[in-house]
């Protein structure tokens, strides 16, 4: 996740090719349209091909699928902002592991995250402003290698998943394109 790049408020659509000047869902919408009107079905099962889980930022810079050369059906891709290692993300993992039989995890951070602007103070701010402390940490951080390092440890003891003998963690660049793989602590 970026804070720094994005402009403030909702964007209206930009005009695209024929289609009508209307908010960004609108365009998601008329976009599926004509995903759908090619779509066949590929008759899948919904076990992930490769049995690897894409654990990731939400970063909107980071196109997993075409930086990791994944295909659809190949993979689980589970992100939030950060690519922190949530008990939500244990949820996900587990049942990506135990009911759709994935064996590898990948965790995918990045460089200049929106996160290693944060600090905890937000929650305070947040609690200030609405009058309610929310649950969640905010999960910020100040050295990327160390927040890789910290999430393959969280995957690597957590006690629900069945396989955590290969568990890798990567900084993308978002730059170059280039994954550099984090040694585990
Ligand atoms: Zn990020």
């Amino acid at each position: 996740m970026s804070t720094s790049a994005s402009p403030s408020g909702p964007t209206p659509a930009e005009p695209h090719g024929d289609i009508a000047v209307g908010t960004v869902t609108d365009r998601l919408v008329e976009a599926n349209k004509r995903y759908a009107a090619d779509f066949t079905d590929p008759g899948m099962d919904a076990r992930p091909v490769l049995r690897v889980a894409v654990v990731a930022c939400m970063d909107a810079r980071l196109d997993l699928h075409e930086a990791l050369g994944l295909e659809l059906g190949d993979c689980h891709t589970i992100r939030n902002a950060g690519g922190v290692v949530t008990d939500d993300v244990i949820r996900s993992l587990t049942i990506s592991q135990r009911a759709l039989g994935t064996r590898s995890v990948a965790l995918i951070h990045h460089t200049t995250c929106g996160l290693e602007s944060l600090t905890e103070e937000f929650r305070h701010d947040l609690e200030m402003e609405v009058g309610q402390r929310p649950a969640w940490a905010v999960e910020s951080f100040r050295d990327v290698d160390q927040d890789v390092r910290q999430s393959i440890r969280r995957v690597q003891t957590s006690p629900f998943l069945l396989h955590t003998d290969d568990v890798r963690g990567f900084v993308f660049d978002v730059k170059t394109g280039l994954l550099r793989e984090v040694a585990p602590a």
